[in-house]
């Protein structure tokens, strides 16, 4: 998702309470932000964050943190973010590649890739979000107990991807092809994607993965 720029996003971004503003400088110390020791999830290309701002609803006693490239896409989920009171939920504005720099190993317990652009080309393979590259950078920060779950509707990049996991050292520990017709989709929340894709009658893919 790319929206056109829009005029003074960046500078509503950056005086917002919502996004965490030079995000390094809480590398190893993220409880501090959030004022306690609960775990912390985070989503990786987010979009306008309908998924992870209704997991933070559902699940006060968990932290979450979304991650989103552009100013422009982050501005809309800042603007729902606003009508709703949850402690235990930031941004970030940030390419996801950086994330090693932001967070400390071990500092998040699960990542959740929704719907990530599928990139078709092939010399454009390292900017998918479950290349080898990217899944490196997560190896880093997240607790050796620590899952990825990717969920996408695009089947070309679902067997790309269960491919590169393993390549990069990781197990797929369950995975479909049907995820709403799969015992995998008990306490399922949906993403905007997902719900636009699945409307359209195009199967949803899950897996998760782990080391
Ligand atoms: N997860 C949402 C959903 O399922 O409705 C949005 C999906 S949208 C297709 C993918 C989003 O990932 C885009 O908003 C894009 O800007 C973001 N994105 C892609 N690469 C990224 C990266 N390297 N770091 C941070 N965000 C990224």
């Amino acid at each position: 998702m790319r929206l056109r720029h829009i005029r003074g996003a960046e500078e509503t971004i950056a005086a917002s309470p919502y996004v965490v503003q030079e995000a390094a400088q809480y590398r190893g110390r993220f409880c501090e932000l959030f004022g306690n020791d609960h775990p912390i999830r985070i989503e990786v290309g987010m979009g306008k964050g309908r998924f992870i701002m209704e997991l933070a609803r559902q699940n006060p006693e968990i932290n979450y943190i979304g991650i989103e490239r552009y100013p422009s896409v982050l501005l809309r989920a800042l603007q729902k973010r606003a009508e709703l009171e949850l402690p235990n939920i930031y941004f970030m504005c940030v390419d996801a590649i950086n994330l090693a720099d932001i967070f400390a190993p071990e500092e998040i317990e699960k990542l959740y890739l929704n719907f990530s652009d599928p990139w078709p080309k092939d010399r454009h393979a390292r900017r998918r979000l479950t290349s080898p590259e990217f899944m490196k950078v997560y190896d880093q920060i997240l607790r050796k107990d620590g899952v990825v779950e990717f969920k996408t509707d695009n089947q070309d990049l679902f067997t790309y991807s269960l491919e590169s996991i393993p390549e990069a050292g990781w197990t797929i520990k369950a995975c479909t092809r049907d995820l709403h017709h799969s015992e995998m989709n008990e306490g399922n929340v949906m993403t905007e994607y997902e719900e636009k894709f699945s409307s359209m009658g195009n199967p949803i893919c899950k897996l998760i993965a782990g080391r």
